[in-house]
């Protein structure tokens, strides 16, 4: 009944924590910062068909901005434009959340925020020395949504 499947769509979202729904880093499509906003990397973007793109320097575990692709609207590719330029210009915050974070804090927090889009970090402590935060991928309200409608359609 309604009662049963809405506690369980709600245990869903209690017991599963952001890990369990992520896009993992080495899947999502990310700019290097030093790219250039020519004719062929902004082709690239629009084909992704993604709406936020993270932006990293060096290593892709080291994310430093968002690229929305509504930020290109005025970027004409013949000014060969730096990314670092218009990332750093519209400067869109960056939202993290911790890998064991469940899944109804994360709606909440994406309920209450501008952004429904945050990047996972999880305590790396492998190796010699002192653990630290990486990045390991990213969790849209479209992930979270797609959990509570999985968990509906395996209740029925
Ligand atoms: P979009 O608005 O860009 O379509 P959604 O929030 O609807 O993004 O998310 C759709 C799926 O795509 C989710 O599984 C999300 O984790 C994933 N996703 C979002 N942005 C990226 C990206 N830049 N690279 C890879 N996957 C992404």
């Amino acid at each position: 009944n309604e009662f049963v499947r809405e506690e369980f769509s709600k245990g869903a979202l209690r017991n599963k924590t952001v890990e369990d729904v992520l896009t993992p880093l080495d899947k999502c499509f990310m700019l290097n910062a030093n790219a250039v906003l020519d004719f062929k990397s902004m082709s690239m973007i629009m084909q992704s068909g993604y709406t936020r793109i993270p932006v990293y320097e060096e290593e892709r575990t080291n994310l430093v901005d968002m690229l929305y692709v509504k930020d290109l609207a005025l970027v004409d590719p013949d000014d060969c434009v730096p990314l670092s330029t218009i990332s750093k210009f519209y400067n869109h915050p960056l939202h993290f959340v911790f890998n064991d974070t469940k899944l109804d804090a994360v709606l909440e927090e994406f309920k209450r925020g501008k952004s429904h889009l945050a990047i996972v970090q999880k305590v790396n402590n492998e190796g010699e020395g002192d653990p630290f935060y990486e990045a390991i991928g990213l969790v849209t309200l479209e992930d979270v949504i797609e959990e509570i409608i999985r968990s509906e359609i395996l209740d029925e």
